[in-house]
């Protein structure tokens, strides 16, 4: 367990600060995915757990991607050199946040990765439920292929992904609700918000999943799920 406080954000913060904010812009799911989230979000799926295996995962994805990339282009890490997971939680107000310092993602990146599917496991699941006579009750489907990102709505009612890829400039944040057929892409402008490299989810649980929002429940799930992860996993909790 590491008890330590909010990082140093070391990028500029301050030219930000005169400039007029561009708006966010709304984009609409694939069609797959809104079917997806509607899966996820009405199912009586009782493992939800499973979501941060998954989330876990993509961050160690994403680290093994920068780490890969590093070795052509040590320059990659030189602006956050600890390859490293930290989750945060927030027990008062039910709030999880899972921050890597891996590749992140580029605005582009955000739209072609968070709002259309291009995992394959995925696309095979919609298959298994639409060939199953009790899609959208037969939530074991869920666990048996894994539903990736989107299995966070599994617990919350709103993900705020904010990411910073060293091919871009500026840091952007995508932000998604259950139960909504759009999401949104702005500029993080937040200061106090701003990553060197990397992704930071956050999540929002929903008022009966509010429990994940306990260390102690957190290391257990990293215990038992990610204990393969080849970075280290730091976890913490918001001073009360
Ligand atoms: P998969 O991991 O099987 O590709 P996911 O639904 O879990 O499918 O994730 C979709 C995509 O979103 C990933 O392939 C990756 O490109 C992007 N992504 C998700 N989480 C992160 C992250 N923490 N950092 C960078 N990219 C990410
Ligand atoms: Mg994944």
């Amino acid at each position: 367990l590491f008890l330590g406080s909010r990082y140093e954000s070391t990028a500029a913060a301050s030219d930000s600060a005169n400039q007029p904010t561009p708006p966010a812009e709304k984009y609409e799911y694939q069609a797959e995915v809104s079917r997806l989230m509607d899966l996820i979000v009405n199912s009586l799926y009782s493992n939800k757990e499973v979501f941060l295996r998954e989330l876990i995962s993509n961050a160690s994805d994403a680290l093994d991607k920068l780490r890969y990339l590093s070795v052509t282009e040590p320059l990659l890490l030189k602006d956050a050199v600890d390859l490293n997971i930290r989750i945060q939680t927030d027990k008062d107000n039910g709030i999880i946040t899972i921050t890597d310092s891996g590749i992140g993602m580029t605005r582009q990146e955000l739209v072609d990765c968070l709002g259309t599917i291009a995992q394959s496991g995925t696309a095979k699941f919609l298959k298994a439920v639409k060939e199953s006579k009790d899609a959208g009750t037969d939530n074991n489907l869920i666990g048996q292929f894994g539903v990736g990102f989107y299995s966070a709505f599994l617990v919350s009612d709103k993900v705020v992904v904010s990411t910073k890829s060293p091919k871009s400039d500026k840091q952007y944040v995508w932000e998604g609700e259950a139960n909504a057929s759009s999401y949104t892409i702005r500029e993080e402008t937040d200061p106090e918000s701003l990553i060197p490299r990397g992704t930071r989810l956050t999540l929002y649980l929903k008022r009966d999943d509010k429990g994940f929002a306990h260390p102690e429940r957190i290391e257990k799930l990293v215990k038992n799920y990610s204990q393969f992860v080849s970075f280290p996993i730091y976890t913490w909790q918001e001073k009360g």
